[in-house]
């Protein structure tokens, strides 16, 4: 049968799709088999314990994905209505959002050069411009608004500078939280990520680094918090007899079915980073050299997740933009995108302050993030190089 096709257009090469070829069919039969399917069962206690152990943190909370994970995080850290929380600029919105759920705001920081993660000397930079002490209080002087954490996303599987970003947040007395969602597996100052923070929220979305379909799990050293986490996660439900709810409960539990597949997806974490690094590798090698592409760089104590392989695009010595170059590698069948709007200019986020953002708007017009599903052929990777590659030739 291939030989009928093989003179027809390549096969579309994805930007990141999942790979299910482990234990899952296994395990989701066993939850149908037992008639285990819903939030309660094994899986989701083995699948918390298996976070945990990896994050090397005491408690973890698996909720329905990551961005209620991250909803959970802020209420059990206290951050509510007219709370700010400083988070980079450039990332997916999740965090920002949830922030906007509890009733506080975003205090855009610009990202590193390098990491793309938000960056501590513009951290600090805002705190001692932008910020001032009113009645004991740390306060955005533009807004009035009460300044309460940091957010660090670890953009793209590379961490963020926990430790840099702690010194900060202890002088501060701030909340240090970690969005894990792109970097499950990465290593920090050789640390399994997720421990450095106060409390770490991971997803397991369709195009992460494993996936569950949807999924998410919050880690916490804070016992308490960890408390607080299930109960609201499971409906705040004080008394389950006779249904007495002290507080507002959400349902955001994982169903036993998806934390199968959790389970065993976490088997090939391991499996999962090695490929993905594997084909950071042979990018940097196939395209380092072409004028105007700058590949991504680990800081000398990351080991990043290559989530989504980004490079930048720069017009004036490659010759094209990124978004043309995305054009052109569509034209061949290469899925390939740009990295998120820079949320301080989108309508939610009007009347939040955005501390000096210049680096996130550069990477924000040159970033193009392309194939890197841990599947990915050499073959494709070697056709999605060459594409760059004839890019740059048309170009110049
Ligand atoms: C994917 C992602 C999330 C949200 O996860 P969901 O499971 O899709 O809700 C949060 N933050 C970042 C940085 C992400 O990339």
């Amino acid at each position: 049968m291939t030989s009928i096709t093989s003179d027809a257009l390549p096969r579309r090469i994805p930007l990141a799709e999942p790979l299910l070829h482990g234990n899952e069919w296994k395990y989701v039969k066993d939850c149908l088999d037992t008639n285990w399917v819903s939030s309660v069962g094994s899986y989701v206690d083995r699948f918390e314990q298996m976070l945990a152990q990896r994050a090397g943190v005491r408690h973890a909370v698996a909720c329905v994905n990551g961005t209620s994970a991250l909803h959970v995080a802020y209420m059990v850290a206290g951050i509510g209505a007219d709370d700010e929380v400083m988070m980079p600029a450039l990332t997916f919105a999740a965090p920002a959002f949830a922030a906007r759920y509890v009733g506080a705001w975003p205090l855009f920081i610009d990202v590193d050069r390098t990491t793309l993660t938000i960056d501590p000397v513009s951290v600090r930079d805002a705190l001692v411009t932008a910020c001032e002490v009113r009645d004991g209080h740390l306060v955005n002087k533009q807004t009035g608004r009460r300044v309460r954490a940091i957010v660090a996303v670890d953009l793209l599987g590379h961490p963020a500078d926990m430790d840099a970003l702690r010194a900060i947040a202890d002088e501060y007395r701030l909340c240090l939280i970690e969005d894990a969602a792109e970097s499950l597996g990465a290593v920090y100052r050789g640390l399994s990520i997720g421990s450095k923070s106060d409390v770490a929220c991971f997803s397991f979305n369709g195009n992460k680094i494993i996936t569950t379909g949807g999924g998410g799990m919050l880690v916490t050293n804070n016992a308490s918090w960890a408390e607080r986490a299930r109960y609201l996660t499971t409906q705040a439900k004080d008394d389950p007899v006779e249904y007495i709810h002290n507080a507002v409960g959400y349902n955001y539990r994982l169903t036993n079915i998806q934390a199968a597949l959790g389970v065993a997806q976490m088997e090939q974490l391991d499996a999962f980073v090695a490929a993905k690094r594997r084909i950071a590798e042979r990018y940097r090698s196939a395209l380092a050299g072409i004028p105007g592409i700058r590949v991504p760089q680990e800081a000398p104590w990351a080991q990043s997740t290559y989530w989504l392989y980004t490079i930048g695009v720069d017009p004036k010595t490659f010759g094209m933009t990124s978004r043309e170059l995305l054009k052109m590698l569509t034209s061949d069948l290469i899925a390939s995108r740009p990295l998120w709007h820079p949320l301080h200019s989108l309508p939610p986020f009007v009347g939040c302050t955005a501390h000096r953002v210049a680096v996130a708007d550069e990477w924000y017009a040159s970033g193009l993030s392309i194939p890197c599903s841990v599947g990915l052929s050499e073959e494709d990777q070697h056709r999605v190089c060459e594409a760059i590659r004839h890019a740059a030739r048309t170009a110049s």
